[in-house]
């Protein structure tokens, strides 16, 4: 709670200031629960109507950013002023703008080769689930039998060696995120929002980033003094995020007055 009202008050003193918000947020973890089948992290409409007030206010650049591919994060959230970021920042569109980071698009037949040949390989693993997203390939073992796990992550291993070093893995909540080997990550895709969609916003600028996720920490490290980092979860895990909100209903709470604060500020003459 100290820490929630510490970054609400950050931000509203911004907007007070006569500034706008840039407010960049994970999805799964972060907006929605953790679920067994991420099919099922959908997001609640109240909280999709808090994202729809912040993103259409004139003070407010609002960017989702995930592991899932653009379209599937898109059709979640459905907000369309909003700005998604897919792949881990590989794919971003917003309104008026689309990128393609132009190396990983360069290997998106190989990552769609890679796909098919996990898909083979891992079958045997009763649980396990392959999720091709066009420039990244998903791994999820959620399902798998615990005693399976070990064995599991071993084929995977040896299945990545022999592709010679050209993807990455990116160790998640019971998934592997395996991605071309590129200097790119959502700490370099936070960057390239805050560097070239925001100079057109009212100063000062106050920028926020939740998350909950090790791939969320590269964002915080990339903020480090142009932001506020917030790790969503109880705070045993090491962060480089300066604050910490508790769970997910607590993410929900400041959405939730951050658009009360935006509303009532439209209404004022
Ligand atoms: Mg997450």
């Amino acid at each position: 709670m100290r820490h929630l009202a510490h970054i609400f008050a950050q931000l509203t003193e911004g907007l007070a200031a006569g500034g706008s918000l840039l407010l960049l947020t994970d999805y799964d973890g972060t907006l929605t629960p953790l679920v067994a089948d991420p099919e099922e992290a959908w997001l609640p409409r109240e909280v999709r109507d808090d994202l729809r007030l912040l993103a259409r206010s004139p003070w407010v650049c609002l960017g989702i950013l995930s592991g899932r591919s653009l379209s599937d994060l898109r059709a979640r959230v459905g907000i369309r002023e909003a700005i998604y970021a897919g792949c881990h920042g590989l794919e971003l569109e917003g309104p008026g703008f689309s990128f393609r980071h132009p190396e990983a698009e360069g290997q998106r037949e190989s990552i769609g080769a890679l796909a098919c040949s996990l898909t083979g390989r891992l079958s045997r693993f009763k649980g396990a689930r392959v999720e091709p997203k066009g420039l990244s390939v998903a791994v999820h073992y959620r399902n798998v039998a615990p005693d399976s796990v070990g064995w599991f992550l071993l084929e995977l291993e040896q299945a990545l060696c022999e592709q010679r070093g050209i993807f990455k893995a990116l160790p998640g909540k019971k998934a592997v995120e395996i991605l071309p080997r590129v200097q790119w990550s959502k700490g370099e895709c936070a960057l390239w929002i805050l560097d070239r969609l925001t100079p057109a916003l009212r100063c000062p600028l106050r920028a926020l980033y939740v998350g909950d996720d090790r791939t969320d920490e590269l964002a915080f490290e990339a903020l480090a003094g142009k932001g506020i980092t917030a790790r969503v979860g109880p705070g045993r895990a090491l962060s480089a995020a300066v604050c910490r909100l508790r769970d997910v209903t607590e993410v929900h709470r400041l959405l939730s007055a951050l658009a009360a604060e935006v509303g009532d500020r439209r209404r004022q003459p």
